[in-house]
């Protein structure tokens, strides 16, 4: 029997994303939706969450799509009505709200999912495969970006929490954690806070793995022109380069075949297959970086940032 699944926030995410994919899925259907500006045509309509879990539409399910600083009230109230919980990315805003959710699911018996999309990106796989057997020199990560383009009149973004430009950064790092057969941790780096922002526009990081590789990652929000989101790994045996953001897989100079675009489906499949198998899926090693870098960087202050 399909997943009943209610969505909370929507914003560009969920209306771009949430909604056309559950729709298309013989996993889910889509119940309900709670936003405090509208919902959707012919679809029950909650101003916030506490009134959905309320409602009767046999809800099994919620997808969580607010900004992060305000995901973990609506997570503790959907586990604690029994529901399975989609969070989107980043998964909360600090690492111990997260660890708190992850065991209230626990021990309520219900699925916590940590999506992250980037993951789902169609080179994604075949490049983890293929850096599983070789030896790595190096990495380095470029996600440069316009924010004027991708997130216009996003307050949230730039407010404590909202993460600034670790919004797509925390992207890519989704993806290096994911493909790099070691585990590695921040050396040092330097985040750029515009004077009149209490998040970062820019972000140069400096990482190595355990066994002494170098991985370099230069996050930019001042990126007009062509957008760059790519990560290219040297290896003994010709270089890797994922690019446009994971769709695109070239090695040692030959482009590889990918499947279509299809992140939010690998997303909604991952969902259904962990609410089947009655569990969890709550990695947080994407915002364990991103916090570190608060942690280790060099604060720097650049010229206000107007929208
Ligand atoms: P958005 O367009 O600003 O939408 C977020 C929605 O959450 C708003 O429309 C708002 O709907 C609701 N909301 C609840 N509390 C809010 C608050 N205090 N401030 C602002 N909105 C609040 O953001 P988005 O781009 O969809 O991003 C949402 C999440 O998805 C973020 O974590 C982001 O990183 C992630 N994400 C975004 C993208 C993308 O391409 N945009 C891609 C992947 C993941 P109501 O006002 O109706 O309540």
């Amino acid at each position: 029997m399909a997943i009943r699944i209610g969505i909370v926030g929507l914003g560009k995410i969920a209306r771009d994303q949430h909604v056309p994919v559950i729709e298309a899925s013989p996993d889910f259907t889509l119940a309900a939706v709670a936003s405090r500006s509208g919902g959707l045509p012919d679809l029950p309509y909650y101003s916030d969450i506490g009134d959905m879990l309320a409602g009767d539409d046999g809800l099994d399910a919620v997808a969580l799509c607010q900004p992060p600083q305000v995901r973990y009230d609506a997570a503790r109230a959907a586990i604690l009505a029994g529901k399975h919980v989609f969070l989107e990315k980043p998964p909360g805003a600090t690492l111990s709200e997260v660890k708190s959710l992850a065991d209230l699911a626990q021990a309520h018996g219900v699925t916590l999912f940590a999506s992250w999309h980037s993951r789902y990106a169609s080179g994604v796989a075949a490049a983890k495969a293929w850096l599983a057997e070789r030896t790595i020199r190096s990495v380095a990560v470029e996600w440069k970006e316009d924010v004027r383009v991708w997130h216009p009149g996003q307050a949230w973004i730039w407010e404590p929490g909202g993460l600034g430009v670790f919004d797509p950064g925390i992207n890519a790092m989704s993806i290096v954690t994911h493909i790099m057969p070691r585990p590695f941790f921040l050396l040092d780096g330097t985040l750029s806070f515009p004077e009149n922002r209490g998040a970062p526009i820019a972000a140069d990081l400096t990482f190595r793995d355990d066994s002494g590789v170098p991985i370099t990652a230069a996050f930019d929000w001042r990126q007009t022109g062509p957008q760059t989101w790519d990560i290219s790994v040297d290896t003994v045996d010709g270089a890797l380069v994922l690019s446009k953001g994971g769709s695109v897989l070239t090695i040692a100079g030959e482009l590889q075949e990918t499947a279509p675009e299809a992140e939010y489906r690998g997303l909604y499949d991952r969902f259904a297959g962990l609410v089947a198998r009655g569990e969890s899926d709550v990695d947080v090693s994407p915002l364990r970086h991103v916090a570190d870098a608060y942690l280790r960087g060099a604060r720097v202050v650049v010229e206000p940032f107007e929208d």
